[in-house]
Formats: structure tokens, C-alpha cells, sequence
């Protein structure tokens, strides 16, 4: 089938939820997709920050052929080596911690906002209220949607569920003014991702910290997007040396693959017990075995210090560029994350990357959001940095 078939199959028959761009991908190599025309498209989108190898990295295809050669799925009333041992790798970078695995980053934030009401239940004086922050996104599940801090993906879904609290980002003086007899955690994500790569600044992640500690609350850090590698350090919080009391992964864990995580300090997750939470397919063996492969990537292939290093040569070009391009308004990011503000809406310069064979995304209105594989070689950044430039420079004078 070619691209224009399988577009219109597609829109035929599914529930129209998506803003899809009319591209069908057929197989990818690293920083490159091919489309069902044979065309290349170099990836500065990951996914939606999920590939944070590129594609089709040898480690983990490895491991997924030879897990799903042995057993693909189990359940969770059973054990199986690669759960055991992904749970394993992620305590020991975690620090005495437990897990709980799932499938997607709304899951991942369900888990943690429901061991975060039972851990306060379990303590009495009915606390239950999450504090989360204006511009956040945590997922579109009611929980988690109701979490997230942008009216616009709440219309026609309310109302939703009672006891969170949203403040503006980036502001610790309004969480501890928000915080009352009712709270029992302050959920944030170290940089807002969809928000529009939303950094906080100085030492906002440490005063919430100090927060949390005063009025004995939980610290929950959404890593759905800044983990596994994302910023340069396996997880977005390492910057700033401050531990979370749960932190949800998803995304990147997989390499490509679905699957999520909520990890919490051991003794907060005391108190999920047998029957508390679950997932059907949380922990499946043919994941397990891919993100296991993605930590040994990790690890061992110096992936996060080449994403510090083409991250920070990538931000300084683009600075550089946004001083003289009028449309440019700020670029700003950490490691493999970056958004290009522009002044006005972002959505047609990343159509006109589009067309020039760049995939990246528009997210909050007037950003441009750059996610690409932390791989990424000088050469592949310099000709994605191209394209990018010279779309927004031919968009100061004509349509992109
Ligand atoms: N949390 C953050 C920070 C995200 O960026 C996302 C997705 O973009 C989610 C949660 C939800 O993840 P999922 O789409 O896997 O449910």
C-alpha cells in the first residue's frame, strides 16, 4: 500500500482523535523513517519522545526477538526474569525503591495518585488532595486528566474527579500557599514537555522538596518525558539532586515498545498491598526484556553523553539563529529536549519542516519542540538545524 492508501484506510475507520499528519511509515533506521513512498524523513520526533535510541537499535531488537521466542506474556499472577530484573535496574538507579509496572504514562500517573491517596488513608486526617501545576500534562486518563493543567483537554470531560488542586508552574511560593489539611502530594514534571519544554527556574524542584518534607507530603516527579535519557541524565531530577517519592516512567523505557513504571520510595509503597492496583499486561516479558536492553544502552554506549553534548551544540546554534530571525522568540531546553518559541503559532513551521522531510512538532500553541534520538551524530543535527532554520526564515517573508 502507498502513503495516500493507507491514510485513507486509516481515517475510514478510526475514531478521529488524533490531528494526524497524512504520512505512513513503513521501517526506520536510526535518526531516519521511510515512508510508504519511499521517502526518508529524518526524526526529530521520536515518537513523541519514545525512541530515544533511533530506530531499530541492535540491542533492542535483539532482546525483543529473542524474549518473544521464549514467552510473551504471563500475566501478573506469575513471575518472569525480565520484569524481575527490569524492576531490579530501576531500584538501584532509583535508590531503595519498588516498583509497579503498567503500560503508558497515564497508567504510570494513575498508579502513583492512587499509592499517593493510599499512602494517605493509610496515615488517617483524610488527606487526599494533589497539588499539581498549570500547563502540565499528566495523561488522559480522568485521573490524570484531572491532573493536568490545561482547560483545553477537559472540555466536555468534566466533571472531573474531585481533590487536585492546580497552581501556576515554576512558582513554590504558590504551591505552599495551595497546600492545606487535605494534601498529600505535590505532583510536577521537571521540565514540562507538551506544556511547551517548560523549564523551572533556580531552585524550584528543591524548595518543593524542602515543601514536601516540612508538611510531611509526597513528591511525585513526572518523568513520562524527561526520563531515560531525555535531558542528558537518566532522569530529569538528577540535575538538580532532587529525589522524588515516586517518579512515573513510560515512553523512552521501552524502545519503543509499551510500557510504564511508578516507582516509590519502599516504604511509601507499603502501601499498595495484593488487590490494590494492577494491569493485565503491566510488566510483559517482550517489554521488560526491550527496556532492559534500553538501560544496558544507556549505560554502556555513552548515549546520554553524546545527547549532553549534541543537545548543548544544538540549543547554542539555535540561540544563536533565533538572534536574528525575527519569528524566533526564545529557544531554551536541556540535553535532548528543546523548544524553539516562536511569536506566533508554531504549527506551520513544523508543517514546513514536514514538507522538507524533518519531522518535528508543534506543542503549546507557539512552540516548536524538537525530541530527536539522543544518538543523533554533528551531521544529522547540523542538517535537521537546516531545515529548521531555513523554514523559519522563509516564514518571516512568505508561507512556510
Ligand atoms: N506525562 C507526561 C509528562 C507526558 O508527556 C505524557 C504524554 O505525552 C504523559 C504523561 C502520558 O503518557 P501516555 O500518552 O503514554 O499515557
Amino acid at each position: 500500500m502507498n502513503n495516500a492508501e493507507i491514510v485513507e484506510l486509516a481515517h475510514q475507520n478510526l475514531i478521529n482523535t488524533y490531528g494526524c499528519v497524512p504520512l505512513a511509515f513503513v521501517r526506520a533506521t536510526g535518526a531516519y523513517l521511510y515512508d510508504a513512498d519511499g521517502n526518508r524523513y529524518l526524526d526529530f520526533f521520536c515518537g513523541l519522545a519514545v525512541n530515544n535510541l533511533g530506530h531499530g537499535n541492535p540491542r533492542v531488537v535483539r532482546a525483543i526477538k529473542e524474549q518473544a521466542e521464549k514467552v510473551t506474556h504471563v500475566s501478573n499472577v506469575f513471575h518472569t526474569e525480565p520484569m524481575a530484573r527490569l524492576a531490579a535496574r530501576l531500584c538501584a538507579h532509583f535508590g531503595d525503591g519498588r516498583v509497579f509496572f503498567c503500560n503508558s504514562g497515564a497508567e504510570a500517573n494513575e498508579a502513583a495518585l492512587k499509592l499517593a491517596r493510599r499512602w494517605g488513608h493509610d496515615r488517617g486526617g483524610g488527606r487526599f488532595e494533589v497539588i499539581s501545576t498549570l500547563g502540565s500534562f499528566h495523561g488522559r486518563t480522568f485521573g490524570t486528566l484531572s491532573a493536568t493543567g490545561q482547560e483545553k483537554y477537559h472540555i466536555g470531560f468534566q466533571p472531573l474527579v474531585p481533590g487536585f488542586r492546580l497552581v501556576p508552574y515554576d512558582d513554590a511560593g504558590a504551591i505552599e500557599k495551595s497546600v492545606h489539611d487535605e494534601t498529600v502530594a505535590i505532583l510536577v514534571e521537571p521540565i514540562q514537555g507538551e506544556g511547551g519544554v517548560v523549564m523551572p527556574h533556580g531552585d524550584y524542584l528543591k524548595r518543593l522538596r524542602d515543601l514536601c518534607d516540612r508538611r510531611r507530603l509526597l513528591l511525585i516527579f513526572d518523568e513520562v518525558q524527561t526520563g531515560m535519557g531525555r535531558t542528558g541524565r537518566l532522569f530529569a531530577w538528577q540535575h538538580a539532586g532532587v529525589k522524588p517519592d515516586i517518579m512515573t516512567l513510560a515512553k523512552a523505557l521501552g524502545g519503543g515498545l509499551p510500557i510504564g513504571a511508578a516507582i516509590a520510595k519502599a516504604e511509601i509503597a507499603q502501601s499498595f498491598t495484593p488487590g490494590s492496583h494492577g494491569s493485565t499486561f503491566g510488566g510483559n516479558p517482550v517489554s521488560c526484556a526491550a527496556a532492559l536492553a534500553v538501560l544496558d544502552a544507556l549505560e554502556q554506549d555513552g548515549v546520554l553523553e553524546n545527547a549532553t553534548q549534541v543537545g548543548a551544540y544544538m540549543l547554542e546554534r539555535l540561540r544563536k539563529f533565533g538572534k536574528g530571525c525575527s519569528r524566533v522568540k526564545e529557544v531554551r531546553g536541556l540535553g535532548m529536549m528543546i523548544g524553539i518559541v516562536l511569536k506566533g503559532e508554531a504549527k506551520s513551521a513544523a508543517d514546513a519542516c514536514i514538507r522538507q522531510r524533518l519531522l518535528v512538532n508543534a506543542t503549546a500553541d507557539n512552540v516548536l519542540r524538537l525530541l530527536p534520538p539522543l544518538t543523533l551524530t554533528r551531521d544529522e543535527a547540523e542538517a535537521g538545524l537546516a531545515i529548521i532554520e531555513r523554514a523559519l526564515s522563509a516564514g518571516t517573508t512568505a508561507a512556510g
